[in-house]
């Protein structure tokens, strides 16, 4: 078999066999297939697309080039929760305390921040000696314990997928709906869970702008996972300014203890609620969604969420008295008001541009190397919708160097349209897609 044939074929929009995408995902992972080979053949894939068939052996033969983990130590059906990544996006640190606050074991890998998107290991590096990087027992152990663990995708885990996402990254071909969805249904089948739930972001802050686009990729995943025995549902949420109020890893950590005290902002309650009813539902201990809807609440309202939270940041060794007093964590040394610079309604935030405004504050990686600045970020007082007089204060920044301060502010300022007429303000649940 010979790799310029594969591209032959695919650059003419036939579809591959099962034994071609065998050959080029293991060749490229074992080195054997070069990068400028797999970019062709992945611009190819791009331009023509690939088929069910296609997507579920891509996804399938990336899951199997690495280990595959067994939670069957685990007592129990294992839910996972999986983001397709977004600014603000704290869910994971709502959604699984709560869930797990029911009983329901959560054994859950998540990952760093990816260009202008944050992540929930990074956030959660937050608490000082936390540990992402525990052992595959006492990941194990910790969730049979306390129903609850979160650990760093270790390097064997669909290996494939690592490399490609990088060439992806820099060859313009991230963007197409069977490499995305083969891309995180390898991680997730690889990682074991028995049910997995999906949030598929839409909008200026997410990879899928279009909601249409969004929509075909929750159903891809889903087709996906429930083709492969691991029962998925997704749900589609707005991504057209940052969920809640805090964007930073910090910041994103205090507003998640806020929530789980009752004291969220709407649209993150909303996000969360609907992605753990899922997760509580699939799990077998509610019979709908409004039942679990319901259980859930509970757990914010006599503060077992809370509980489970601490017992969970102490399991993996970060100190949990940070959650009762959140004034322990480090503040960054410059804090400043970021005002409107004319009056009108907020009408669209481009979130891309704010997720990129704090990552040029030092809160997320230019390169794989770089140290990311716990501390820095923005907090929200406006948001779309709103009204200000030029002015008022839209944010609050939260820097740490006085040059990257002003270039992020500009850039902050610039990525909010004010304008005379009020605009709709996109709906925060889409849609929930279970097959
Ligand atoms: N997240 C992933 O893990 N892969 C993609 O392709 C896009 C988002």
């Amino acid at each position: 078999m010979r790799m310029y044939d594969i591209i032959e074929k695919k650059k003419h929009g036939k579809k591959l066999t099962n034994e071609e995408i065998e050959f080029f995902v293991n060749g490229y992972t074992d080195g054997s297939i070069p990068d400028y080979q797999t970019s062709a053949l992945l611009m190819a894939i791009w331009l023509k697309g690939m088929d069910k068939d296609e997507t579920l052996k891509l996804t399938l033969t990336m899951a199997e080039s690495g280990d595959m983990m067994d939670l069957s130590k685990i007592e129990g059906i294992k839910v996972d929760k999986h983001s397709t990544g977004g600014v603000g996006d704290k869910t994971s640190m709502v959604v699984t305390p709560m869930v797990a606050s029911l009983g329901i074991p959560v054994a859950k890998l998540s990952g760093r921040g990816l260009g202008h998107t944050g992540g929930t290991i990074d956030k959660l590096e937050s608490f000082p000696g936390f540990s992402t990087g525990i052992s595959e027992k006492t990941f194990i152990d910790n969730v049979n314990k306390i129903k609850i663990a979160i650990a760093g995708q270790t390097k064997n885990i669909a290996p494939a997928d690592k490399k490609l996402y990088l060439l992806r990254d820099v060859t313009a071909t991230v963007d197409n709906i069977s490499l995305i969805a083969a891309s995180i249904m390898s991680k997730k089948i690889a990682s074991g869970a028995d049910k997995i739930v999906l949030d598929v972001k839409t909008g200026s802050g997410a990879f899928m702008r279009d909601e249409e686009g969004a929509i075909a990729l929750a159903r891809t995943m889903a087709e996906i996972g429930n083709g492969h025995g691991r029962e998925t549902v997704a749900v589609v949420t707005d991504m057209n300014q940052p969920l809640g109020r805090n964007v930073g890893n910090i910041l994103e950590v205090e507003e998640a203890i806020e929530t789980l005290k009752g004291n969220g902002p709407k649209d993150l309650l909303e996000v969360s609620l609907t992605l753990a009813s899922q997760m509580v539902v699939l799990s077998g201990k509610a019979k709908d969604d409004v039942t679990a809807r319901k259980m859930l609440e509970e757990t914010i309202s006599n503060g077992s969420a809370l509980a489970k939270f601490k017992e969970f940041v102490s399991a993996q060794g970060g100190d949990a008295s940070y959650i009762d007093d959140t004034s322990k964590f480090e503040v960054a040394p410059i804090v400043e008001k970021v005002c409107a610079e004319k009056s009108g309604y907020i009408n669209t935030i481009n979130t891309e541009e704010i997720g990129i405004a704090a990552l040029i504050l030092g809160g997320g990686r230019e390169t794989k190397e770089s140290i990311i600045d716990l501390r820095v970020g923005y907090v929200f007082d406006k948001k779309l919708g709103d009204y200000v007089e030029k002015g008022d204060v839209i944010a609050t920044v939260y820097a740490s160097d006085e040059a990257k301060k002003e270039q992020s502010v500009r850039r902050f300022l610039d990525a909010i349209t004010i304008e005379e007429e009020k605009k709709e303000v996109p709906k925060t649940i889409k849609m929930v897609i279970r097959d």
